[in-house]
């Protein structure tokens, strides 16, 4: 008889036609099939979805899979169906299907065929599904993105709070979370609101070695020093980030006007400008993309050289998320942030208004992204340590810091009011 592991990645390559696994992948799939739940955090592009994919055709029922976009959801299905001989493998069901699609549905669940079964937290909320998923085998439960669970997340969603409670009521199996958010504050909201404290956790490291981390000031000369930068960066790819849609559209303007190749890319633009800017972006015919964070989700260009923040995000999260778009090869990938602390007061004073929570929670955000900028020692100890992971070399040599150490005096005075904090 072959051993167990040989069968998992016989069954790796006949489904999905991969040779090897990524990263922690099979440890992650071994600890599903034992039945335990499972809590992974994966940066993105990882190999999160294979955790629960393959687990999910090798065990007898149907794995219900929780994941916020329908998009995304569509995507993965027909993904899978590439790599499965048999149709209804893997079916969505969400408010885009009409009556027959979901009487298919509900029969190739029922036949036992469908070994997925991807679920938008808004149909899991709904009395008949819950009735029919009840009547089901059900293997596990995924919860993709499960930082949308968490108020301390990037995309707090309220319905995901309801997870638990309605898993109680289709019948309890193993329960396995995935996220790229490793905040250890997300972490243990996630787990707890899915009342999976005692999960295994699965941690992979959140550092990204080739990515060289730099932060300036910001003073009034940014648009002829951003101009420059992208000028000694000829012939690559690269995106600005600005926070908000004006922003953007004069920016690009800008750098058009000293003639860079560049475009605009926000949520204000019509869907077809936003798909040709980005197909341009993608197949080079640009050099430079001028975005709002809403540029990037799901976007898998893997030779962005660099990414400059015009300004400062919101978050941490939100700079390691947007940083991580450069150098997704593995090759170089620069990232530089203008940094003034007038920005982040300015974004304090617009939270004024929201709830009190939020405005808390905001606050907090901003200071850690003030302290990440301001900060004089290297920024990947900083940044990782964000994600509560010890980066234990005492020179990156890959950030402004390591390579430009600031005075000592300054240094270590910045040092001593971090360990006081
Ligand atoms: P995540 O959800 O963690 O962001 P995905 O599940 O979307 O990541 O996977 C990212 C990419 O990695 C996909 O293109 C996927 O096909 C690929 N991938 C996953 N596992 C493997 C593997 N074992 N070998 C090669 N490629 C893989
Ligand atoms: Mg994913």
């Amino acid at each position: 008889m072959p051993k167990k592991e040989d069968l998992l990645i016989e069954n790796l390559k006949k489904h999905f036609g991969f040779d090897k696994f990524k990263g922690t992948q099979e440890a992650i799939i071994q600890n599903i099939l034992a039945e335990n739940d499972t809590f992974v955090l994966m940066p993105t592009g990882g190999g999160k979805s294979l955790c629960y994919q393959l687990p999910a055709i090798l065990m007898e029922g149907t794995a219900i899979v929780i994941s916020p976009l329908i998009a995304l959801m569509k995507n993965q299905v027909d993904a899978m169906r590439n790599f499965s001989e048999e149709d209804g493998v893997a079916h969505f069901l969400n408010s885009s299907l009409n009556k027959a699609a979901i009487e298919q549905v509900k029969a190739d669940v029922v036949s036992g065929k469908t070994k997925l079964l991807y679920v938008a937290p808004e149909s899991l909320t709904k009395d008949d599904n819950i009735d029919f998923l009840h009547h089901i085998k059900v293997s596990f439960y995924a919860i993709d993105e499960a930082h949308c669970i968490s108020e301390w997340g990037h995309d707090f969603r309220p319905e995901y709070r309801r997870i638990r409670p309605i898993i109680n009521e289709i019948g309890q199996r193993p329960i396995i979370a995935l996220t790229a958010t490793a905040t250890p504050k997300v972490q243990h909201d996630i787990q707890k609101s899915l009342g999976m404290l005692g999960a295994m956790v699965f941690k992979s490291s959140f550092n990204r070695e080739n990515l060289y981390y730099e932060v300036r000031s910001k003073t009034d000369n940014v648009d002829k020093d951003i101009i420059k930068y992208i000028k000694s960066q000829q012939g690559k790819s690269g995106i600005v980030y600005c926070l908000s849609r004006k922003k953007v559209e004069e920016f690009a303007e800008i750098l058009r006007a000293n003639n860079i190749n560049a475009l605009a890319y926000h949520a204000g633009l019509d869907a077809s400008t936003r798909a040709e800017n980005q197909d341009s972006f993608l197949m080079e015919k640009v050099d430079v993309i001028v975005a709002t964070i809403a540029f990037g989700m799901g976007i898998d260009k893997p030779d962005v050289r660099y990414v400059i923040h015009y300004d400062m995000p919101k978050s941490l999260e939100g700079y390691y998320q947007e940083t991580g778009r450069a150098g997704r090869d593995g090759g170089e990938g620069k990232c530089v942030a203008f940094y003034s602390y007038k920005d982040l007061q300015k974004l304090e004073k617009f939270m004024q208004g929201k709830p009190v929570a939020e405005q808390e929670i905001g606050k907090q955000l901003l200071l850690e992204t003030a302290a990440y900028a301001e900060t004089a020692l290297c920024r990947r100890v900083v940044l990782l340590h964000y994600f509560g992971e010890k980066y234990n070399q005492q020179n990156c040599g890959n950030c402004d810091n390591c390579i430009n150490p600031k005075k000592l005096v300054e240094a270590q005075d910045l040092l001593l009011t971090a360990i006081e904090a």
